[in-house]
């Protein structure tokens, strides 16, 4: 089994579980922002998250490009901190060049949302790969997608999910160079960076909810 596609109401529902598990993972964001920074990311994440669920849950909306504007701009005001600011960003970037007429959430739209996304997050945080941000996840988790745009949308999910993770092992070796990691320098090194961290999470969850849809 597989599946190629979801409906409006289905990502929808995948959003409430991405948010739920999120808000879930709220220590291990904790634990990681402490090591690199002022340990307030899960908090953030948490927060903005549940207030995404709230706008999400008993909901219904009209288009993909709504459901995905609302997700970027909530957490642009709910998140607060520089994090906010960019998972919001990501998310309004994602949904710019989505047209109204498009009601399916398939491969081809998840590869044109996850580069106009990473566009707009590397406009607005001046972050480029190598950085030690969420851009050294998101970019090859981008290029993958793009590579496997014929996969089905849940066999996709599985290798862009991976290629995030990997992302995230290679930030430990990094140096920060943007945020207010900066600071610490070299005593980043060996840490994971917390908003690559929350960009696996987020590809993660996606990836969960639909290959539970799939029955065995
Ligand atoms: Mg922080």
């Amino acid at each position: 089994m597989k599946i190629s596609q979801l409906k409006l109401e289905e990502l929808r529902d995948m959003f409430i579980y991405v948010s739920k598990k999120m808000i879930e993972s709220k220590s291990l964001l904790t634990q990681a922002d402490k090591a690199v920074g002022d340990g307030d990311h899960g908090v953030n994440m948490a927060r903005g998250f549940e207030t995404v669920r709230q706008k999400l849950e008993g909901h219904s909306f009209t288009t993909i490009k709504e459901l995905v504007n609302t997700i970027g701009t909530t957490l642009m005001v709910s998140v607060g901190g520089a994090s906010g600011a960019i998972f919001g960003t990501f998310f309004t970037g994602a949904a710019k060049d989505l047209k109204e007429e498009q009601h399916n959430f398939n491969m081809n739209m998840f590869s044109q949302m996850l580069f106009n996304g990473l566009k707009a997050v590397k406009q607005r945080g001046k972050a480029n790969p190598g950085d030690k941000t969420m851009v050294d996840a998101l970019e090859p988790a981008a290029l993958k997608a793009k590579e496997i745009i014929s996969f089905p949308l849940s066999k996709a999910l599985i290798d862009v999910t991976e290629e995030a993770r990997k992302g995230v092992e290679k930030t430990k070796n990094m140096i920060a160079k943007v945020g207010k990691a900066k600071s610490l320098g070299k005593r980043t090194i060996g840490y994971p960076d917390p908003g690559a961290i929350s960009t696996h999470l987020i590809l993660k969850y996606m990836m969960e909810f639909i290959t539970r849809k799939i029955p065995n």
